[in-house]
């Protein structure tokens, strides 16, 4: 599934557990394939990845404290740009607002209903009337009945009739004469989309002229969703959309690809069978929940503020000529720990909170590569090219570690700063670009 995939696309990303090494074009590689195995269709997909690889590769990495962590930040962003940026409010408009529900059978039409009719009731002050316009299974008149009931707010029904746009049409001058405000009429669904349907709910809409047409979708069916809603739209013209059943394990992927095909707004998201079980759509949240990330984005904007502007300035002189060494590698990580305790940190970080539950990560965890540095002379941190094998040796004795830590450090020092070199050159990073996919 798509986290699988995004949770692979971070491990490259995250350098197998080195979350200061990146690749950017395997990642971008990885992301577009999560995305296109999630039904994202291909142009959403492509459109995505390049504008992140675009971003990513603009952005100065020292901006963050970790280029992986600013990637995950830019697709957040970029995610929840896709998915309509922020909130569209349901509209109310003229007295009676008329709003027509509708989707395929067992997609959540009816609970819907009752819990809409509960939002504008206690939330938005509305006096609405629910209108039982699936005339086809008595039980499904019942069933609205009953929730009705739970949220204490009255239903339109006619038994007598089996003509949908008739019983709409009573339901919204019942509601003219007794001072509702906002009518919500439930229709019915069917296994699949059939001409019948299509033009019954066609029919209701010309007789009612809703405000709103909402389009209920199951957010667990997958490619079919993102079908039924641009059979629905072509039809229709629905105004939203209403993804129900996401306080299952489903990421969301849906709200990605049916935002993408059919362009309307996702208005409310379904998390559960009981009335209260209703939210506001919101992109940012749900970017967040497709990445599966925690709390990464405020961790990079903490790491953000953190960073001193004039510093990034100099040592990003300094990386440019080259000049980058252990001074500064030292300035980074007393950077890193004013952040705050790294265990906190890294465990905001999707995927490593996992993995270092039973390690034991805290600011201990620099002690030995200060101590390396420490054993350094002046001439040696201001020239790391010039630490050979023999004085290797000497500061591993001086620092009380092993010849291995010290060679270990030398070659994450050496590549971390050729990396850094990549990201501030600007003819190297186009170079990157070529080679990307
Ligand atoms: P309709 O045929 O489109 O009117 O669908 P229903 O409203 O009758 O819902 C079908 C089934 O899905 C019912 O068992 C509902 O309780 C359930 N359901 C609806 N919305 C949600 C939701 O957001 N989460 C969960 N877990 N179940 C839901
Ligand atoms: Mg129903």
């Amino acid at each position: 599934n798509l986290q699988d995939k995004l949770d692979r696309a971070f491990k490259v990303l995250k350098g197998q557990g080195n979350i200061t090494e990146i690749n950017v074009a395997e990642t971008i590689k990885e992301i577009r394939k999560a995305l296109l195995d999630a039904d994202v269709n291909y142009k959403t997909a492509k459109a995505f990845t390049d504008d992140v690889k675009q971003k990513a590769l603009g952005e100065n990495v020292l901006n963050s404290i970790s280029p992986g962590q600013l990637l995950t930040k830019i697709m957040n962003d970029e995610l929840t740009q896709l998915m309509g940026g922020s909130v569209t409010e349901l509209e109310i408009g003229k007295n009676p607002t008329v709003i027509l529900i509708a989707g395929l059978n067992g997609a959540g039409k009816t609970t819907f209903t009752g819990k809409l009719a509960k939002y504008l009731k206690e939330k938005r002050g509305k006096k609405p009337l629910l209108v039982a316009g699936d005339v086809y299974r008595p039980a499904a008149i019942d069933q609205l009945e009953v929730l009705a009931q739970q949220v204490d707010v009255p239903v339109y029904t006619n038994r007598d009739s089996n003509d949908p746009i008739a019983i709409a049409e009573e339901g919204v001058a019942e509601a003219k004469k007794n001072g509702y405000n906002v009518v919500i009429v439930d229709t019915a669904g069917r296994l699949a989309i059939d001409e019948a349907l299509m033009n019954e709910i066609t029919a209701v809409k010309e007789a009612t002229q809703p405000h709103e047409i909402l389009f209920v979708v199951d957010s667990m069916t997958g490619q079919d969703a993102v079908n039924t809603a641009k059979t629905f739209n072509d039809r229709l013209d629905f105004t939203g959309v209403v993804l129900t059943k996401l306080d299952g394990d489903t990421r969301g992927g849906a709200a990605l690809s049916i935002k993408s095909v059919v362009n309307k707004p996702i208005k409310f998201i379904g998390t559960g069978e009981k009335m209260e079980a209703l939210d506001v759509f919101y992109p940012d949240r749900m970017a967040s929940r497709i990445l599966g990330m925690g709390d990464v984005v405020s961790l990079v904007e903490r790491a953000q503020q953190q960073f001193d502007e004039k510093e990034a300035a100099a040592l990003q002189k300094k990386i440019r000529k080259n000049k980058f060494d252990f001074n500064d590698f030292v300035s980074q990580i007393q950077q890193i720990k004013k952040m705050g305790n790294m265990k906190d940190l890294m465990g905001m970080i999707p995927g490593v909170g996992k993995a270092i539950k039973d390690v034991d990560i805290d600011d201990d965890a620099f002690k030995p590569i200060e101590a390396i540095v420490g054993s350094m002379t002046p001439f040696e941190r201001e020239n790391p090219d010039a630490i050979d094998q023999k004085r290797r040796m000497r500061i591993a004795k001086g620092s009380g570690t092993d010849i291995n830590d010290v060679n270990k450090l030398m070659k994450q020092f050496n590549d971390m700063r050729k990396m850094m070199k990549q990201f501030s050159n600007p003819a190297a990073a186009a170079k990157m670009m070529r080679g990307m996919p």
